[in-house]
């Protein structure tokens, strides 16, 4: 089915030099990882080329060194993180193309794994530059990508060396491209988005492209508030951009020309103050908010409404939280609904695909992430997914 060439393809690679393109973009306070999520979803896949004996030279970038080296953005900074989550020694090697690194390939025995500079160091990284892919391609002999969260980028790491080697998608990047493909791509009908956050204006391509491939579109949000409003609703004090109406009017024309029914909540959760569990707080139909007050969730009913939508549908793709989940008791709805999604999941009813900061930080909030099927942290890749954008690094993989 893949239109990759995957782990599966690789044949024996014993003692042949691969290229490992990684997601090393850690978090860090004070020197040290604090967060190691991204070297465990690449762990899979180096381990496996190092025990098929490959000698793995890993790639990524580093913040935002702008092609320049600057020691405090040194990729070796992660060298610790990646050790113990391998459980294997790796070797530094402080460049990514030249006699260095060809020396390094020397001393590396089959199955040893080797850490190369921060990409971001050579303006040619981001330049995309054939001659500085070339280079680096020199020193190998296939190229792995297992960074799909880097793929919206068409830099040297993640476009240009996947022409010059024989090249593969990792585990990762064949788990998130599987499970996008059932999520958009291929999936089972009926399809539910939810899309939900702070601001229509941060993803008017999301709901665009949307509105042509699913079947309900569940807006929740501040970006609801935008929707009402442009519906005649006064939102009184809400998060709400007013300029946008004309915007959202055409998106629900899109909608319904396209079969796609929209839902906007019909009760909510106000308040007014945006503090925890605030005297103000109170539950109103749409149409009864105060202009001192601020729609700050979705409220119990359409929450409940949104489920029995859910139980029709066989795939749910959800960017963004129904309501500013941070604060009590306006993570209600979003709790409810994914707990719904998640319980429909497990009974094999859907198929459930997440992805957004804050979404996944939402989702782990209401303790469901690893009940749905597949959990994006992918960030700005997935948003450019979900916009039906081309991803220069995943079409630089096909076949
Ligand atoms: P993601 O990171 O998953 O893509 P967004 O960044 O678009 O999600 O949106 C998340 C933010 O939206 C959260 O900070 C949340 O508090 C905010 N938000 C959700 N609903 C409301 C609302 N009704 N009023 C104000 N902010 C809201
Ligand atoms: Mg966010």
């Amino acid at each position: 089915m893949t239109k990759f060439k995957t782990l599966d393809d690789l044949g024996d690679i014993a003692g042949k030099v691969a290229l490992v393109r990684v997601d090393l973009n850690l978090p860090m306070q004070d020197g040290a990882v604090t967060d190691d999520t991204r070297v465990r979803a690449s762990a899979p896949t180096i381990l496996e080329l190092a025990g098929k004996g490959a000698k793995v030279l890993l790639l990524a970038h580093f913040g935002r060194p702008k092609g320049e080296r600057v020691s405090t953005m040194s990729v070796s900074m992660t060298l610790d993180a990646l050790q113990a989550v391998l459980g294997e020694e790796v070797m530094f090697v402080p460049e990514v193309a030249g006699p260095v690194v060809e020396q390094a390939v020397g001393i590396l025995q089959a199955g040893d794994i080797a850490l190369l500079e921060n990409t971001r160091f050579w303006k040619g990284e981001e330049a995309n530059d054939p001659a500085f892919a070339k280079a680096i391609a020199a020193n190998a002999e296939l190229y792995v990508n297992d960074a799909f969260s880097a793929a919206h980028r068409a830099h040297a790491s993640t476009e240009a060396l996947a022409h010059l080697l024989p090249a593969y998608a990792g585990r990762a990047m064949e788990a998130e491209l599987t499970a996008l493909d059932k999520a958009l791509g291929n999936p089972a009908t009926p399809v539910a988005a939810v899309v939900g956050g702070a601001k229509v204006s941060s993803k008017l391509d999301v709901l665009t492209h949307l509105v042509t491939k699913v079947d309900h579109l569940i807006i929740g949000g501040g970006m609801a508030n935008t929707f009402l409003a442009a519906r005649g609703v006064n939102v009184g004090k809400s998060l709400c951009e007013h300029e946008l109406a004309a915007t959202c009017e055409q998106i629900l024309d899109a909608a319904d020309a396209a079969g796609c029914t929209v839902h906007l909540p019909y009760d909510v959760v106000v308040a007014k103050e945006f503090a925890a569990n605030p005297p103000s707080l109170r539950t109103c139909n749409v149409h009864e908010v105060a202009a001192d007050e601020m729609i700050l969730d979705v409220g119990p009913q359409a929450t409940e409404a949104l489920a029995d939508v859910l139980k029709t549908c066989r795939t749910l793709v959800w960017n963004g939280p129904l309501g500013a989940f941070e604060i009590a008791p306006f993570d209600t709805a979003t709790v409810a609904l994914a707990r719904s999604a998640a319980a429909l999941t497990a009974e094999g009813a859907l198929v459930s695909v997440a992805g957004g900061g804050d979404t996944v930080a939402a989702l782990n909030h209401a303790g469901v992430a690893d009940s749905f099927s597949y959990v994006s942290t992918a960030g700005g890749a997935f948003l450019e997914w979900m916009e039906g954008k081309e991803l220069p690094g995943v079409t630089a993989l096909e076949r």
